[in-house]
């Protein structure tokens, strides 16, 4: 390793293997839930840079795993993962479509977009008729969530005119769930309803509603495809349930230095920790400019994995390249410069440190920056 990799103020372990593991467990759960014959495919979004995560080596991985079907949110995330995606039969959708004046960028490069208004079909259309020839899409539609796809009045035109249609080969009609995490939300059966009333006003084809957490709703919701993102990369998709998810990422802070400060001093920034006590504390090279939440200041825990039973208390404001713990608990079995802490690990999981800062596993993750020395593993 060279120095600067062995040096970095934070480690972060991203577990190849465990994502491909989720994206199979995934797999398995939508054919036991549909039965063998009539299972949902599964997708995967790989937007965001697969979550923070690296697209550019995830989506191999889960080609590898039999994916075939990638979805991202922007054209440039498009253009960036199509030459790494093998299979040049893999579809790669684009969810917020063409933006004006694009439609040759999509159907140069190979995307598919995702329709979501009547802009975006007009726009696709055009070069449908200027091609001479059919163009795949997915229409998007809205039921019940006011974000992307078409309204309800919109479907209606497109049936009434379904000229406004002409050239494009619809491969799927999606929609999106609102409170898919909360299944007692009366939303979910609502949005299910209305996306099967939508959906057949539109030219046959595929569907697909679910993403990680509607998954779990059951399988009504999984109709031919599913689109999960988090779950493949450790959040759990089952929030106040078990995970039934493997984690995937571990985040691990250096110690730059320790000290001891007596009763009474305050610690970092605006003074917002005072020590109770004579402290030990130790200086970690991980803040939020590596997009570590500022908002665990004073909140969250550090693990020393060999004293787990120890959670080390993240003690005043989190600066922009460091955070101080509180160590002196662990007595004479203490931390020196160059010890690895988790921040995200085994003992303290991804969804419980975001929790802690007030925010969700998909956040916490979107954000870890570029700062770290990152290993790939495949275990
Ligand atoms: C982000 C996104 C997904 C994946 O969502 P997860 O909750 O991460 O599984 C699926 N579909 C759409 C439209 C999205 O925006």
């Amino acid at each position: 390793m060279d120095v600067a990799a062995q040096w970095a103020g934070g480690v972060l372990t991203i577990n190849l293997g465990a994502i491909a593991a989720n994206y199979r467990l995934l797999t398995q759960i939508v054919r036991q839930a549909d039965g063998e014959s009539h299972a949902a495919v599964c997708a995967a979004a790989i937007k965001a840079d697969a979550y923070g995560l690296g697209a550019s080596l995830v989506a191999p991985v889960l080609e590898r795993a039999g994916c075939r079907d990638f979805f991202v949110a922007h054209l440039a995330e498009g253009l960036a993962i199509r030459p790494a995606i093998r299979d040049d039969a893999s579809s790669v959708f684009v969810l917020h479509g063409p933006p004006p004046g694009t439609a040759r960028d999509f159907h140069e490069a190979g995307l598919t977009p995702v329709l979501n208004s009547m802009e975006q079909i007009a726009e696709w259309r055009a070069l449908a008729k200027a091609l001479g020839h059919p163009l795949a899409a997915v229409l998007q539609v809205d039921s019940g969530m006011a974000r992307f796809g078409m309204t309800a009045m919109e479907v209606e035109k497109l049936t009434a005119d379904p000229s406004l249609l002409d050239g494009i080969s619809t491969v799927l009609v999606m929609s999106h769930l609102a409170c898919a995490d909360t299944p007692e939300v009366a939303s979910n059966h609502s949005q299910l309803a209305e996306f099967r009333r939508l959906s057949a006003l539109l030219p046959a084809a595929k569907r697909s509603l679910a993403a990680s957490s509607g998954i779990f709703l059951g399988p009504d919701w999984h109709f031919d495809l599913v689109r999960p993102g988090a779950a493949l990369y450790g959040v759990n998709p089952t929030p106040g349930r078990p995970s039934p998810v493997r984690s995937v990422v571990r985040l691990q802070a250096r110690v730059i230095q320790t000290r001891t400060v007596p009763k009474g001093q305050a610690v970092g920034y605006g003074g917002y920790f005072i020590a109770p006590r004579e402290s030990r504390i130790a200086l970690l090279g991980i803040g939020y400019g590596d997009g570590f939440l500022r908002s665990v200041s004073n909140r969250g825990t550090a693990i020393l994995p060999r004293r787990s039973d120890r959670p080390l208390p993240v003690i005043g404001r989190v600066s922009m390249d460091s955070l101080a713990i509180d160590v002196t608990d662990l007595g004479d079995d203490t931390v020196s410069a160059g010890d690895l802490i988790d921040l995200i690990g085994p003992h303290n999981p991804l969804d419980e440190v975001a929790s802690a800062a007030g925010t969700i596993g998909y956040e916490l993750l979107t954000d870890l920056g570029g700062r770290y020395h990152r290993i790939y593993t495949s275990e």
